[in-house]
């Protein structure tokens, strides 16, 4: 439980950036919307890679990403606070943090990240449905740190698809 909420010291800086992120016009669409695309299977079968599935938790390739790896951690039930989180989930979610990371530590060979949650309607998250978001970061990207993300710079050159295909050869 500790170190789940050491990380969430980055929250911040993730809602600031999804604010401003104009890729994500269709997600925030759909917050207002009252069908979840969490929920959706058609969702589910493109975005969830299954290997990584666990018995609460999906990690999903994020189809408007911020950054290149970036995934998503996302409940299997619909939930929107992390107060509705059971200690199974809490627990499991410290697990797959980890698992992921390792992943996405070789595939892009760093070990820094953003990651965290974004709660309600006006924290900046574009779907009601908690997930917790896992972006990579390298020293390489053309980002001029948070304000380079408040300036809307960015640079997203791995396509999700080929994101998932990478995570499920480093499984192989
Ligand atoms: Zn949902």
């Amino acid at each position: 439980m500790f170190s789940v909420y050491q990380i969430m010291i980055s929250l911040n800086i993730i809602v600031v950036m999804k604010v401003h992120n104009p890729y994500r016009s269709k997600y925030n669409h759909s917050y207002h919307n009252k069908k979840c695309p969490f929920c959706n299977n058609e969702v589910v079968k493109k975005q969830n890679i299954e290997s990584l599935e666990g018995e609460n938790w999906m990690v999903f390739v994020n189809q408007y990403p911020i950054l290149d790896g970036n995934v998503m951690l996302v409940l299997k039930r619909h939930v929107e606070d992390t107060s509705e989180l059971n200690k199974n989930e809490w627990v499991e979610l410290q697990e797959k943090i980890e698992q992921t990371k390792t992943i996405l530590s070789k595939i892009f060979d760093t070990k820094s990240f953003n990651i965290g949650f974004n709660i309600g309607p006006d924290s900046g998250s574009s779907v009601k449905h908690l997930h917790w978001q896992i972006i990579p970061r390298v020293n390489h990207q053309p980002i001029n740190g948070f304000a380079g993300f408040i300036a809307g710079i960015q640079n997203v050159r791995m396509s999700p698809e080929e994101l998932k295909e990478k995570i499920e050869g480093s499984l192989q």
